[in-house]
């Protein structure tokens, strides 16, 4: 286990506050209320406003 899966829970979406997923298939982090989709490089997510 890598530690977004094991602090997802206490990550969330910058634009609304909403809870994450982590997608696995493409390594990347999705809001489940905005559904607005983050980056994860190098095992970092990328969660900034832009
Ligand atoms: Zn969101």
């Amino acid at each position: 286990m890598n530690w977004i899966e094991k602090y997802i829970e206490i990550l969330q979406c910058p634009y609304c506050r909403g809870d994450l997923y982590l997608d696995k298939d493409k390594n990347k982090l999705i809001c489940k209320k905005c559904g607005k989709v983050y980056d994860i490089i190098d095992g970092i997510p990328i969660l900034l406003r832009y």
